[in-house]
This record gives C-alpha cells, sequence and structure tokens, in this order.
C-alpha cells in the first residue's frame, strides 16, 4: 500500500502551532492521536492543553512528506521538526524525533539527530516575517472544493468591455521589428545582461554543476530552481492521489529551494 507511511503534522488553525509526527500508516495514527486527545491522556501535554482549549475543530491533520523508506522516518521527521521548530514553537514535546514514542534511533538516525541538533546551535531562529514568507512560499495546498468553485464563478463569463478589447488589439498591431533593428538589438545584448549574470534570481550561482543549457536557445537554467519546481509539480500531483485514496485532507509542502539544505531529497517518487 503506498502513500501510507511519512510525516504528518497536526496544525491549529488559530495560531499555525504545529505537532509533528512520523507514522507507518497515517490513518491509524490520526485516530490514535485523537482518541488519546478526546480522552485528555496525550503524551503532549502542550498539545492536550491546546486540544482542550479550542476543541477538536481547530486542528487539522495533514501529511506533510510521504517517506516510502520505513527506516528513513526518524530522519524525515526530525528534518521537519527542525523545520518549524516545533518543540519551542509547537507543541512537540521533545526536540528530537521519535524520542516520545518510546522508539530507539537506528544508529543512522542518530547520527542524523546529534547533527542536527548542533545545526541547529548555531542557526539563527527565523524572524516572524521569513517564516510567514515560508509558510505561504511552502504552501502547495490543494484549493477546497468551495475555493475552486468560486474561483471558476468568478472567473466564468467575464467579458472584456470594448474598450479593453480595443487596447489590447492596439497593443499588439505594428510590433514587427526591422531585420536591422533585430540586428542591432542582438549586436547590442551580445556579452551583456543575462549572459553576464553570475546567479539566478533566487541566488544560485551558475556553476557547473547547477546550470543546464537550454537545447535550443542556449540559455542557462539554475538546476536548483528546476529541480525545486519538479518537486512542487510532483507534490501537487501526489497530495491529489492521497486526498483520493486517503480521503483525509492533504496538504503537502516543500521546503524553499533558497536555503541550500533543503535543495535536495524532495524528488518525491509520485
Ligand atoms: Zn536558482
Amino acid at each position: 500500500m503506498p502513500y501510507k507511511s511519512g510525516v504528518y503534522k497536526i496544525e491549529n488553525k488559530n495560531n499555525g502551532r504545529v505537532y509533528i509526527g512520523s507514522a507507518v500508516d497515517f490513518k491509524k495514527r490520526w485516530r490514535q492521536h485523537r482518541n488519546d486527545l478526546n480522552s485528555g491522556r496525550h503524551h503532549s501535554q502542550k498539545l492536550q492543553r491546546a486540544w482542550n482549549k479550542y476543541g477538536e475543530d481547530a486542528f487539522v491533520f495533514a501529511v506533510v512528506e510521504i517517506v516510502f523508506d520505513e527506516s528513513e522516518l526518524l530522519t524525515r521527521e526530525q528534518a521537519w521538526i527542525d523545520f518549524w521548530d516545533s518543540s519551542k514553537h509547537g507543541y512537540n514535546i521533545s526536540p528530537t524525533a521519535g524520542n516520545c514514542r518510546g522508539v530507539v534511533p537506528s544508529e543512522a538516525a542518530r547520527a542524523h539527530m546529534s547533527e542536527a541538533q548542533r545545526r541547529r546551535g548555531k542557526r539563527k531562529p527565523h524572524s516572524e516575517e521569513s517564516k510567514r514568507k515560508m509558510s505561504i512560499a511552502l504552501k502547495g495546498r490543494i484549493i477546497s472544493e468551495s475555493a475552486r468553485a468560486a474561483i471558476s464563478r468568478a472567473h466564468k463569463g467575464r467579458a472584456k468591455s470594448p474598450t479593453e478589447c480595443q487596447n489590447i488589439s492596439k497593443g499588439k498591431k505594428g510590433k514587427h521589428l526591422s531585420e536591422e533593428h533585430c540586428k542591432a538589438l542582438s549586436t547590442a545584448h551580445t556579452g551583456k545582461g543575462n549572459a553576464l549574470k553570475t546567479h539566478c534570481p533566487h541566488g544560485h550561482p551558475y556553476s557547473t554543476e547547477n546550470t543546464y543549457f537550454a537545447p535550443k536557445t542556449g540559455y542557462r537554467q539554475c538546476l536548483t530552481c528546476i529541480r525545486a519546481r519538479i518537486a512542487r509539480r510532483a507534490a501537487y500531483t501526489l497530495a491529489k492521489k492521497l486526498r483520493m485514496q486517503l480521503g483525509m485532507d492533504v496538504e503537502i509542502q516543500i521546503p524553499p529551494a533558497q536555503g541550500s539544505d533543503w535543495a535536495d531529497g524532495f524528488l518525491l517518487d509520485a
């Protein structure tokens, strides 16, 4: 059964605080959490208190990443705990993945965790503003049925006014450049502008490893950004599938391409 295991979050819709966990079976785990919370015996006191205060409806369970290899679960969970800093700013009681489940982490997972802890010590916390931006950039949200219907309604049958049409038409007319003009432009631009840029618009270097030359145009493209795009698209498709398979609210988030730490390892095998 694919798409059953991975990392999830339980998010408080009122304040965006999250609980991060990993599960072999999302559905079962969510049922377990709900049972524990509703009977007041959840191991995370922080989450329990919030549950009591805001009520069940304030919380949403969402898949954050699908992990096919069970031995990778803790490592991936740790990455997301670090990402949201969910022991400090969220509902996890321990900054270390697996601690609260009483699972003894594997050798590899332990090495990763101690490395993650070392990094955490060095890292500056994100400002509220940058967190907000990240959150917007990261969300590969599946738009709800009602929202989609509303958008569709808004766009349907919206006719352009005659002036609008005229303006568009005017703007397009007479736009053909003479041959000389084209040549002049081309000469003027050789060795200037884009060709001189050393970094992509997101600040990744156009290095040999990070540059892709488009076959037809010869233009350079940033590989990090291409990968991020692919990952986002894959995540979107995956989220759709999951939504159908699990019948759950699914939201898949892709870490930003900008953080080099996060550039790799997120191509989902959709
Ligand atoms: Zn880039």
